[in-house]
């Protein structure tokens, strides 16, 4: 039977907060694959005008169109922990992991929050999706830039 294969850190031997560093560091670099694939396919599909990485927003999403007030996350199924994929916790240094973890996904949460009080319409993208069914992210995408029903607002009150 085939093994799944977990997460592997390749650093060598170092700390878990050198790690961390480490990782957070290539994690925020702004142009990684799938957002470059994301905005590719935005603007091919005629939805231009977004910001990236906008920094008057909590959590500067990935995407947003201010005057739509649509804010997109992409995020990465490991650090930001996909329900879809439910990645396994690194074998060393679990209960560090899980901490950090559990403060990403925390804070993830808070982000949208915020979003939504100040009436933004937020979509979180994972990357799993964004590989499998890219049609479908653009799909939604759209919708969701073409305008809000009234009712929206009711329900999100
Ligand atoms: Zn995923």
């Amino acid at each position: 039977m085939e093994k799944r294969k977990a997460y592997k850190p390749t650093a060598p031997p170092l700390t878990a907060q050198e790690k961390v560093s480490r990782y957070m560091r290539s994690n925020k670099s702004k142009d990684t694959q799938p957002e470059l694939l994301l905005r590719r396919t935005l603007w091919q599909a005629g939805l231009r005008g977004y910001r990236v990485h906008w920094k008057h927003l909590p959590g500067k999403p990935d995407v947003c169109y201010p005057g739509r007030r649509l804010a997109i996350f992409l995020h990465g199924c490991f650090w930001h922990r996909c329900p879809h994929c439910a990645l396994s916790l690194p074998k060393s240094n679990t209960a560090f992991w899980r901490e950090k973890f559990t403060r990403n996904v925390a804070r993830d949460q808070q982000h949208r929050a915020k979003l939504k009080a100040a009436g933004w319409q937020v979509l979180v993208i994972w990357e799993c999706q964004l590989q499998q069914d890219l049609e479908g992210c653009l799909l939604t995408i759209k919708g969701l830039h073409a305008g809000v029903p009234e009712s929206y607002w009711l329900e999100a009150a």
